[in-house]
């Protein structure tokens, strides 16, 4: 078998075992060029879906479930961005931004949350069937960038100190997008059940500097492969290990079928409502922006 290509389309864990920091760190290219063309969204937009979308991995790939669903939603008043929500499947990942294309327009270069958000929120679930567990934690949109939202997240939310770097740059006509998530679990738990924390511990604030060392062009860098990176990072410690890679996809699981059925169960009156000047009901994917045409004599009376 031909060894894994940890460049691009990938994330992969990250342990330090003396220092009790584990994480992620991922790659975004093609996944986010694919879910960008559905979309067609100004270019701020697109570099802010292409961080939250690299933000969705690293959270998803911390799901032991391999069925394990990983949403990520912010929602806003009165920002230039309404709604943005991404998930994450087993790998696959989708996700999109309902925005306000004047304020867009108007955003500066390089836009601060508040000025993309407004007064916003970010809410994060976690949701595993197997085990029936499904877990959300709400925090404001605060700081500078997503990565600084979510590292409040981790704090605030689950008490865990955590480090949260998120880069996209587009080169030519391609997006690059990569990420690193850190956290100092020092209970060797893997997820977020934990009773007690230590935010002191010393361990944590050098691995914090090493990892918060990561520039952003060496994130989105294909040439750099994810585990050349994490060794440039942390090749002074005792032990550095990678955990297998998890290779990304875009995937969207709108369903015909399932669009039918929802709309089947509408009464009579309000289904003849929905049907348009083309004679059948059209319903939209926010996600993948797929178009479903349903005709209403499908549906039975
Ligand atoms: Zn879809």
């Amino acid at each position: 078998m031909p060894p894994v290509e940890l460049r691009t389309d990938v994330a992969i864990g990250v342990a330090i075992p003396s220092r009790n920091a584990r994480g992620r760190i991922a790659r975004l290219t093609g996944v986010v060029d694919s879910i960008l063309a559905s979309h067609h969204y100004p270019a701020a937009v697109e570099k802010l879906l292409a961080e939250a979308l690299t933000l969705t991995a690293l959270l998803g790939s911390l799901l032991k479930e391999p069925q394990g669903q990983l949403t990520l939603q912010a929602q806003t008043e009165g920002g230039a961005i309404d709604l943005m929500v991404c998930d994450y499947l087993g790998g696959e990942l989708r996700g999109y931004v309902r925005h306000d294309a004047d304020k867009v327009a108007e955003l500066p270069n390089e836009p601060t949350l508040q000025e993309l958000f407004g007064k916003g929120y970010l809410a994060i679930t976690f949701d595993q069937p197997v085990a029936d567990e499904r877990y959300q934690g709400i925090v404001p949109l605060e700081g500078r960038n997503l990565g600084e939202a979510a590292q409040s997240y981790f704090s605030q939310s689950e008490q865990i100190p955590s480090l949260v770097r998120l880069a996209a740059q587009q080169r030519g006509e391609h997006w690059f997008a990569g990420g690193l998530l850190l956290q100092h679990l020092p209970e060797g738990e893997e997820g977020r059940e934990r009773l007690h924390t230590r935010l002191d511990h010393p361990d944590w604030p050098h691995v914090a500097i090493l990892g918060g060392s990561v520039k952003a062009d060496e994130l989105t860098d294909p040439a750099l492969a994810l585990d050349d990176l994490v060794w440039r990072l942390f090749h002074e410690e005792d032990e550095v290990r990678t955990l297998p890679a998890i290779a990304l996809r875009r995937g969207c699981r709108c369903d015909p079928d399932y669009v039918r059925s929802v709309i089947a169960r509408f009464p009579p009156e309000e289904r003849e409502a929905m049907v348009g000047d083309d004679g059948v009901i059209r319903v939209d994917c926010a996600f993948c922006s797929s178009s479903f045409a349903i005709e209403p004599t499908e549906l039975g009376s």
